[in-house]
């Protein structure tokens, strides 16, 4: 019952931690209260992709009904013949490796002491040298009137539906809000996307804002922006969604998408282990992670970038700084990506965040519609659409003058979630932009677009 390194949340994060916590020779326990997993092959990244995947073909006039769409995300997330997926695969992997797994909900109730919960069974301590939380995060639901009573969906009900509501009202516009909004249209749903900010993908690139709003709006979604949420109701289809701008939406259903927050830390006992926490809970990881003496904070419940390959860097990072290596995390040059059709790939600051941090910076951008690769794809319109015209988007780069380095990147485009990691390897690793100028990149693909962004950005450094 004692170990090198317990992990709490079998997620992306916790299994990345547990399988290099094996490599590296450590004895390794896992907790996980439900899916071993998470959140990413069951409920979020893989079904989402599946989902939007299946749309993409029946956008482009492939016969592809929902339910073969339906069927290919069931079989994605382990669910082919049951209501609930199946976690097997991912259980044996760990067992294979050599880690214990334990399946109940875990909490630390003094140092290196994790409690265990599980059904039927009475507690039981396991003992760790090092504890690694990596319990995820959870959908935020907004304190609406009305909200609870009329009933909503998260994204759980968003990627695990069977059947097609007629009409849905999403409320959210970041990158889970508008993946789902696109991926219902495209199947028929009559669809309305509300935001508050005063653009959808309010993180990204402006101009990758745009290039998704005109995409969604072609493809009949009614985009809301700068008005928020008062009140729900049941009525007219199913719930009626009051606006700050006096007007409202109505759908059968109600998907919340607003954002995911971190676990409560105290509630999971991380102060009984020693570790300091603020008023509000949050703890100050190290550049280890550790927020406290064999303590760390992996993936979403760390409270960073929510991703997956967050999620997996630093569970590999907090277990090798747990068994003594000089792992260190460096979240500077992190991918974001959002699989809309056009796809949205970033990283790094725009060029306002890079002004506000006292950087000489630039911004270069080419058209990606009059680029040759745009030319050569014909953009994904109901079918009346025009069709003599490229696939609309945009490269961006910001480039900080005074090292001739890049700064950020962005892009919405076809392939935009793979371009991005020239940037994210440059980032990484310093590499002029003069380098990457003349670098030689394929014809005709968007990579080459970045290209030429590069040679712009060359001339205009002197
Ligand atoms: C709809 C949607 C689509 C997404 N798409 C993408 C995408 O395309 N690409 C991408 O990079 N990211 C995507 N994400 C984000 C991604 O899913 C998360 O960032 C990732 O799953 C985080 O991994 P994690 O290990 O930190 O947490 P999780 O995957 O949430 O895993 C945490 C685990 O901890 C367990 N747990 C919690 N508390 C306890 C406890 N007390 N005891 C025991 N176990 C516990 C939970 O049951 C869970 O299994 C998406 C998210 C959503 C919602």
């Amino acid at each position: 019952m004692s170990y090198d390194v317990i992990v709490i949340g079998a997620g992306p994060a916790g299994e990345a931690a547990a399988y290099l916590g094996r490599e590296l020779g450590a004895s390794v326990a896992v907790v996980e209260k439900e899916l071993a997993g998470g959140e990413c092959p069951f409920w979020a990244c893989m079904p989402s992709k599946t989902l939007l995947a299946a749309a993409t073909r029946r956008a482009v006039g492939a016969d592809y009904p929902w339910e073969r769409a339906s069927r290919r995300r069931d079989w994605m997330i382990s669910r082919e013949d049951t209501d609930y997926p199946s976690d097997a695969g991912h259980v044996a992997g760990l067992e294979g490796a050599g880690v214990r797994f334990v399946r109940g909900e875990a909490r630390l109730v003094g140092a290196g002491k994790v409690e265990v919960r599980s059904k039927g069974n009475g507690p039981q301590t396991l003992e760790g040298a090092n504890v690694i939380v990596a319990a995820g995060s959870a959908p935020v639901i907004p304190p609406i009137r009305g909200l609870d009573e009329a009933g909503y969906w998260t994204s759980r009900e968003g990627t695990s539906l069977r059947e097609l509501p007629s009409s849905i009202v999403v409320l959210g516009g970041g990158p889970v809000g508008v993946e789902l909004a696109q991926v219902y249209a495209r199947f028929g749903v009559k669809t309305v996307l509300v935001e508050g900010h005063d653009r959808i993908l309010p993180r990204d690139h402006p101009r990758s804002s745009e290039v998704v709003t005109d995409q969604l709006r072609t493809e009949g979604i009614d985009v809301r922006t700068r008005v928020h949420a008062t009140a729900v109701r049941t009525g007219g289809e199913g719930r009626i969604l009051e606006m700050s701008d006096g007007g409202a939406v109505e759908g059968a259903e109600l998907l919340v998408a607003v954002g995911r927050r971190a676990p409560d830390l105290r509630a999971m006992g991380l102060e009984e282990a020693g570790v300091e926490l603020s008023e509000r809970g949050t703890a100050g990881p190290d550049e280890q992670l550790r927020v406290g003496p064999g303590v760390f904070l992996a993936g979403d419940a760390a409270g960073g970038l929510m991703f997956t390959h967050v999620a997996d860097y630093e569970g590999r990072v907090t277990v090798a700084a747990a068994m003594g290596h000089p792992a260190k995390a460096d979240l500077g040059s992190v991918p974001r990506a959002t699989f809309t059709d056009p796809e949205v790939g970033a990283v790094g600051l725009t060029v306002e965040e890079a002004q506000e941090q006292g950087i000489d910076a630039f911004e270069v951008s080419q058209d990606f519609a009059s680029s040759a690769r745009g030319f050569t794809l014909e953009p994904v319109r109901p079918s009346s659409g025009p069709i003599l015209e490229g696939v609309p988007g945009h490269v961006t780069a910001v480039i900080d003058r005074g090292r001739g380095l890049l700064a950020g990147a962005f892009a919405a485009c076809p392939g935009a979630s793979d371009l991005i990691h020239e940037a994210v390897l440059a980032m990484k690793h310093s590499v002029p932009v003069a380098v990457l100028a003349d670098a030689i990149h394929a014809f005709p693909t968007a990579s080459r677009v970045f290209g030429g962004v590069m040679v712009e950005a060359t001339k205009q450094l002197g």
